[in-house]
């Protein structure tokens, strides 16, 4: 596709595209919102199916279990149904529950299994800090020493390089557990090939999806990956602290889920209240307690936006946003102004956002943006992230955001900027 620097072309891309869900979020008016991939904006029918569900409570009181308009006992396994379609997966391999951190720990519970000749749990020093942290704790617990964690190192320190990753595939490791779209530099890894590279050495693989997850359509039941995870308020806008969702392919249904619970259980058992658990036979045996109904209501309207819009379409209309907004950056940010791109260019090798890296004075343009109502997020030590969501940006918007950057930078209004990172981002 061929773009062009004018305003007018960033205006005539707009009324060319015929499908801009704008109209059914809820954002400021003069606010350029580019941070959907840190928290999504609040979906009006996401709205709705919470105020639902707290009526549904006010009316129904515990009755809601099972005469909700949308009954609370089945939500987690209804949502992850309908959340299976979003990331190529059969019906029960998806289940709305926890935290992504909390089902990592889950995960590491029933999948990681050191023996003798395998205990390595393989992950890479570019990802998300939780995801390590659990890792180690996890160790911890199992009274494992701490090099049985191997971090796999970055040669750019932005980028993972898949034929290293897939050299550390040795007869040692037990686990692996990556990020599908690095949370920096945007980098989408090839989820397909690096599981059957870690399944012909017989290691269990499993993925991170939280940058990826309503940004890119997955298959994870045709790429057979044993287990995924990601959160629900990023691309797929739950709202802060949403239910995180949890695949686990169908082949691993009947193993003991490693932090057993009673929402765990098979439904038809699960008041029985045997002292023996009889997990379910699908996904939703990896829940532990009671479902945060809350959390998850707004899950459901969300999904309504995306199924009417297409995941396939997401990722289409995401690409043409994020190449155009990356041919707007190295036309007018890259030998004017010190700016690099960090995210791969090629289209298969990069997520939802692009990561545009300043060497000394990231932290003063990012706050310097914010004050100009546009809204990106910075991450230490150099990146501000931009994520022009296909749901509801615009082109011009994307345009707008690059001619406020070239303007800033112009002015040197950014120097008046404090260098201090507030408590978020
Ligand atoms: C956002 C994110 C998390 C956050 O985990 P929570 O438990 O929801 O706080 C974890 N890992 C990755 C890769 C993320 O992008």
């Amino acid at each position: 596709m061929k773009f062009d620097i004018s305003e007018a072309f960033a205006k005539e891309l707009d009324s060319l595209d015929n499908l801009n869900f704008a109209d059914r979020f809820y954002k400021a008016n003069d606010v350029i919102y580019m941070d959907g991939n840190s928290l999504g904006l609040m979906p009006k029918a996401g709205e709705a199916a919470l105020l639902s569900a707290v009526e549904d409570y006010k009316n129904l009181g515990i009755d809601g279990w099972t005469e909700a308009r949308q009954p609370w006992f089945y939500v987690a396994e209804k949502l992850g149904a309908r959340m299976a379609k979003i990331v190529g997966a059969l019906e029960g391999e998806v289940v709305v529950t926890g935290s992504t951190t909390v089902n990592i720990h889950n995960l590491l519970a029933t999948f990681y299994k050191p023996s003798s000749k395998r205990t390595k749990l393989l992950m890479d020093e570019l990802n998300f800090p939780s995801d390590i942290y659990a890792a180690q704790g996890h160790l911890r617990l199992l009274g494992r020493p701490a090099d049985d964690l191997v971090l796999l190192k970055s040669q750019d320190g932005v980028t993972l390089d898949e034929d290293d990753i897939i050299a550390a595939f040795n007869d040692d490791v037990a686990l692996v557990l990556l990020p599908s779209v690095l949370y920096r530099s945007g980098q989408l890894l090839d989820i397909e090939r690096l599981t059957a590279k870690a399944h012909e050495k017989g290691i269990i693989i499993g993925f991170d999806c939280c940058h990826s997850a309503g940004s890119i359509p997955h298959k994870f039941h045709e790429w057979d990956v044993d287990f995924a995870v990601w959160c629900c308020y990023k691309y797929l806008n739950g709202g802060p602290g949403s239910s995180a969702a949890m695949f686990i392919n169908r082949r691993h249904h009947g193993t003991q889920p490693g932090l057993p619970g009673w929402f765990g259980s098979d439904k038809s058992r699960q008041f029985d209240m045997a002292l023996e658990f009889e997990p379910a036979g699908s996904a939703g045996a990896w829940q532990t307690g009671t479902p945060h109904i809350f959390s998850m209501a707004p899950i459901g309207g969300s999904l309504d936006v995306f199924e009417e819009f297409g995941m396939g379409n997401v990722r289409e209309k995401s690409l043409k946003m994020t190449s155009y907004l990356m041919f707007l950056i190295d036309s007018l940010l890259v030998e004017q102004h010190g700016f690099s791109i960090a995210t791969p260019r090629e289209l298969q090798r990069r997520g939802g956002h692009v990561a545009l890296a300043h060497g000394t004075d990231a932290i003063r343009i990012n706050a310097c943006l914010k004050a100009h109502s546009v809204i990106p997020d910075f991450r230490f030590p150099n990146i501000i992230r931009l994520a022009p969501i296909a749901l509801y940006n615009t082109y011009h918007e994307v345009w707008r955001v690059v001619d406020i950057i070239r303007e800033i930078m112009v002015s040197k209004k950014y120097l008046s900027m404090d260098e201090k990172r507030g408590p978020v981002a």
